[in-house]
């Protein structure tokens, strides 16, 4: 029998039993795909370059993640490109210095929107260290969150502005989000404030040879300790010991276990005893979001020459925002977009060549003809793979992290959770992966000390 039996050998999973092996315990990681990252992957181009269809970006506050890359001795490049971005409004296109974005804002606007995030920081930090005032303060806590920005922020583009960067960090701003839920998701996030510096955001590294290099480091390390290609189909679970039967019938014991399934995917697996009706209510309440990655590669970065950064932005079409991600020097040019909500959803039932004639066609309207003629189109659709079931994480509908967020990640018994959707910090990010991963091993090794 195993201490500890891992469901997934995604950044939790592997980030756990790395954890659990350094501390002398007997492990097994399964994994239901023949290759292990989970939501982070490579794609290899005809030119044997890389490009990354999953998690990519590490952002400030990120040390968990970064400790590991580190420690595996990869290197960590920036963004590429310096330059203009370029923004398509209402069918017209125009480059902009890329700090315009905030510059826009007179002094007065800045000073209104600092001063309310630092009031917002302020109160998350009360809700999360003072219980009785959260008690005292639940009815204005339940008051809506644009209301309180409204309220709080005096001027217009500060209002407009603080919802940018809400969106771009915990997606969208749904009627009904409660302040209560607004603070708990700046306790989990990323920092703010640094996402309204130009280049202290959220998108600031990437790994060399892609995340996936790091999730196959710690795959090597761990050996045959990683099963690949054995999907999970029941867990049991008692007060002594749990098993996982896998699609073969195959029973594998363990004294623990834990699961980085993402919430849907999880109540999907059969548990005995049930898991809790709350989970499963949860699950359906947690929209999984659709998105399709994808990269147009060129034979240079055109964009370049003409003092563009490669990133852009459109209020219309199906991909967006589009972002520089060539490497190295002397490489092809690669323009990475992403096709995101009802777009992808729409086309995803479509063919490859109508994804990628949609997406040239919004890049030509950006960027102009020069970017006509791509050399090579690659794209991962993440809500059509079975054991991922959409991305780029979960979002939780108004009320739902509120009620249960915070207890998803609870143990029962010997069954225990990890995953980017678990995580108190930095929730739906590869970081909050890691973290969740450190936080469950730690649980599971206090059981077996
Ligand atoms: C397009 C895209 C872009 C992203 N960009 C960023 C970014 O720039 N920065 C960032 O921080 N985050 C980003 N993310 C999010 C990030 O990739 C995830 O938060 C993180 O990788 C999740 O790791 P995890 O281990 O929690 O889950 P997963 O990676 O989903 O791991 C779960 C594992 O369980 C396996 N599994 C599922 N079902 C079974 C079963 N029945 N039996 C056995 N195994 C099973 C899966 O195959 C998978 O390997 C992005 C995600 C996507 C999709």
């Amino acid at each position: 029998m195993f201490d500890c039996a891992i469901i997934g050998a995604g950044l939790a999973g592997l980030t756990a039993a790395r954890d659990l092996v350094r501390r002398g315990l007997d492990v097994v990681v399964i994994e239901a795909r023949d290759r292990v990252g989970g939501r982070v992957e490579n794609g290899i181009l005809a030119d044997g370059q890389y490009v990354e269809l999953g998690g990519q970006w590490i952002g400030s506050g990120h040390d968990s993640i970064a400790e590991l890359v580190n420690h595996y001795g990869l290197k960590t490049i920036g963004n590429p490109s310096t330059g203009h971005l370029m923004v398509r409004l209402r069918g017209k296109a125009k480059a902009l210095p890329s700090s315009e974005e905030t510059s826009e804002l007179t002094p007065f606007e800045v000073a209104d929107l600092g001063s309310g995030l630092v009031r917002l920081r302020r109160l998350g930090q009360r809700l999360r260290e003072d219980e009785a005032w959260a008690k005292a303060n639940h009815v204005w806590l339940s008051q809506d969150l644009t209301r309180w920005v409204k309220t709080n922020l005096r001027t217009v583009g500060a209002q407009k502005r603080f919802k940018k960067v809400y969106q771009t960090a915990f997606g969208p701003l749904e009627e009904g989000t409660t302040l209560q839920e607004g603070l708990m998701e700046v306790n989990s996030g990323p920092d703010l404030e640094g996402m309204l510096a130009s280049n202290g955001g959220l998108n600031q590294l990437r790994v060399e040879g892609g995340v996936h290099a790091l999730t196959e480091a710690m795959a090597d390390e761990l050996g045959d300790r990683v099963r690949l290609g054995s999907p999970v189909v029941r867990v049991e679970h008692g007060p002594e010991s749990g098993t996982l039967v896998l699609a073969d019938g195959e029973r594998v014991e363990a004294r623990h276990i834990i699961s980085t399934l993402p919430p849907k995917l999880a109540v999907k697996l059969e548990h005995e005893p049930p898991l809790a009706p709350w989970r499963a209510e949860t699950a359906e309440k947690v929209a999984s979001g659709n998105v399709i990655k994808a990269y147009l590669v060129y034979d240079h970065p055109f964009w370049r020459e003409g003092g563009l950064s490669g990133q852009s932005s459109a209020d219309d079409g199906p991909v967006r925002v589009t972002f520089d991600t060539t490497t190295g020097e002397n490489r092809r040019g690669l323009l990475m977009g992403f096709f995101e909500g009802a777009d992808a959803d729409s086309l995803s039932k479509r063919s490859i060549t109508l994804r990628k004639r949609a997406f040239v066609d919004s890049v030509v309207r950006t960027f102009g003809d020069v970017a006509a003629e791509p050399l090579e189109y690659v794209e991962r659709d993440w809500s059509a793979e079975d054991y991922t079931g959409g991305c780029h994480g979960a979002h939780f509908a108004p009320g739902v992290w509120t009620a249960n967020g915070p207890v998803l990640s609870e143990s029962e018994g010997v069954l225990h959770w990890a995953g980017a959707e678990y995580s108190g910090r930095f929730n739906g990010y590869m970081e909050g992966a890691v973290r969740s991963g450190l936080d469950a091993a730690a649980v599971v090794a206090l059981h077996l000390a």
